[in-house]
């Protein structure tokens, strides 16, 4: 059997399925914080954005000049493509090393978006494209370019064993370095997702990523299910989530509930089975930055960062809680770097944004203890940090406007966009 303890990574794609949110959105330097939190908490990589989407390219370009220069790192940044040859071109020319492949396995999203213009099994009709043939094709040029590619299987969970096995088994043998069961509709069970990502994981022997969706308000549930099934099955696995669950329709599994779940809950803890440099103490910064950015408040009863996690008020609990918190709290708040009182200005208040001058801008800074050398750079700094309330349209945080300071040119690179010229 299998020697090596396989492992649980978290992959989190908020800045890629978080920002498909209907109606809402992040700003390229919003992503850019993300990126570096998610970094900081020791998150196993980010699936940054879409290389083939030309207003993520100045970002995506300069979010790698960080990874290079050693800021964002050891973080992996990968993209997300369609299996499309020109999507895998376009990422490894903006320098992109990794990437995620993705399309539709059922046989439901085959006919329901392609029509009959493609069938799935390529020896169904060799004169017609086939699910299977798109996915090879786009991934042989990935591993010609020696990118490492995981292949997504899109709806995976309503998609046949035999076609999901098949599937898998050719991106295998053309070099996946995983296969990605996406549960796209959130319709799986925890039971279920265990058996058939178990089944897979049996049969190919590839690492696999589960990435589930909270339809029927299991994606948390279901993720954790799903890499257990990955686990027993032989290989690793890589959770996918996002910050505050933030996704389509109603999200996806939630990243602080996901490495709550893997660390307390009664049968997992202990396995001890997530990759340990996950560093759960930055779970309320990340949240509040990421609810801040999207403009959407955090449930008061979000799991570990919602406003009553702590709070206990009903006789019996708030006796219980005082004698011993054990009796009603699973974990502690400074477990997730809860804790710390929040100043808020209520006096005078300067603060500086798309209209703000050198004066104003300056307090603001010299508050952040950041100096300048010189007048000139003073003046330039300013001039981004005006840009990049043009750009968030709300008032700049103290780590973005330390990022401005501190990394000029990439946060020039992240301001720019600019539409192709008709
Ligand atoms: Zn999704």
């Amino acid at each position: 059997m299998n020697r090596k303890k396989n492992k649980i990574y978290i992959i989190d794609v908020t800045n890629r399925d978080g920002v498909q949110t209907s109606r809402l959105g992040l700003a390229k330097l919003e992503k850019t914080i993300i990126n570096l939190y998610l970094n900081e908490m020791g998150i196993h990589q980010s699936e940054f954005g879409f290389p083939f989407t030309d207003h993520e390219t100045n970002y995506l370009k300069a979010n790698l000049e960080l990874a290079e220069r050693g800021v964002l790192r050891p973080i992996i940044l990968s993209g997300w493509c369609r299996a499309v040859k020109d999507d895998v071109e376009k990422a490894y020319q903006l320098g992109l090393k990794h990437i995620n492949i993705s399309i539709s396995t059922s046989e439901q999203m085959t006919k329901g978006k392609f029509g009959n213009r493609v069938v799935r099994y390529p020896r169904e009709d060799p004169s017609r494209p086939s699910i299977i043939g798109m996915m090879v094709e786009a991934l042989d040029e990935a591993k010609k370019r020696e990118m490492k590619a995981g292949v997504n299987a899109e709806d995976a969970s309503r998609t046949d064993d035999e076609f999901l096995i098949e599937f898998a088994r050719m991106a295998k043998q053309h070099g996946a370095d995983t296969i990605r069961y996406c549960d796209t509709l959130g319709c799986d069970d925890p039971p279920t997702i265990y058996r058939r990502v178990k089944n897979l994981a049996q049969e190919i022997q590839l690492p696999i990523e589960i990435h589930t969706h909270n339809d029927l308000g299991m994606a948390v549930a279901c993720a954790l299910a799903g890499a257990k099934g990955a686990i027993d099955g032989g290989v690793d696995a890589y959770i996918n989530t996002t910050i505050n669950g933030m996704g389509e329709r109603t999200g996806n599994a939630d990243l602080v509930s996901v490495i709550l779940a893997l660390r307390k809950s009664s049968g997992t803890k202990k396995l001890n089975l997530l990759e340990a440099r996950v560093d759960l103490s930055q779970a309320w910064r990340i949240a509040k930055y990421t609810s801040y950015a999207f403009g959407v408040p955090i449930p008061i009863n979000q799991v570990g960062v919602g406003d009553n996690a702590f709070a206990h008020e009903s006789g019996i609990h708030a006796d219980g809680a005082l004698k011993d918190r054990r009796n009603y709290e699973l974990y502690d708040f400074q477990e997730l770097g809860r804790g710390e009182p929040e100043m808020v200005e209520t006096g005078r208040k300067i603060t500086t944004g798309e209209y703000g001058g050198i004066k104003g801008f300056r307090n603001v800074y010299e508050k952040l203890e950041i100096k300048f050398k010189n007048e000139r750079e003073a003046c330039t700094i300013l001039e981004l940090a005006r840009y990049a309330n043009v750009h968030t349209q709300k008032p700049l945080v103290s780590d973005e406007l330390l990022f401005i300071a501190r990394y000029p040119e990439q946060a020039r690179k992240i301001l720019t966009v600019a539409p192709p010229s008709s």
